[in-house]
């Protein structure tokens, strides 16, 4: 019943062998894990970094964008040109965007021609006061 007899002698340095054999595996092991770690790692910060930019909003101009800009041409067009009445929030809004935004201001000169040079002529007066007594 014993298996003693399966058991033999080893021979010299058959046991050096095999652990060194094992170390080696087991330093590859160790090699590849942390390779695999770095390689996600990398990949995690690559989406981090991409993925919140196709979601972000582009950067208001005067407290809103130029998506929102667009979507009030309507109203504001009638506002300076019918007096229709319009949130002076959003004619400030409005004004202030159309005054740094050139692609928004000249999207809405093409929809309504000589608007804004109307109002902005109109206006002008009064900038320039407001500059004299700063
Ligand atoms: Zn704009």
């Amino acid at each position: 019943m014993s298996t003693n007899q399966d058991w033999s002698t080893c021979e010299p340095g058959e046991l050096q062998a095999l652990r060194s054999r094992l170390v080696r595996s087991e330093r590859n092991q160790r090699v590849v894990r942390a390779a695999g770690i770095v390689s996600t790692a990398a990949a995690l910060i690559a989406i981090a970094l991409v993925v919140p930019r196709q979601f972000q909003q582009p950067a208001p101009i005067a407290q809103i964008t130029c998506q929102v800009a667009v979507e009030r041409f309507d109203d504001y067009g009638k506002y300076l040109s019918q007096g229709t009445p319009l949130p002076s929030q959003q004619a400030d809004e409005m004004r202030q965007h159309l005054t740094k935004c050139d692609r928004c201001r000249s999207q809405f000169d093409e929809k309504f021609p000589g608007l804004l040079t109307a109002t902005v002529a109109a206006l002008l007066p009064l900038v320039w006061l407001t500059k004299l007594r700063a």
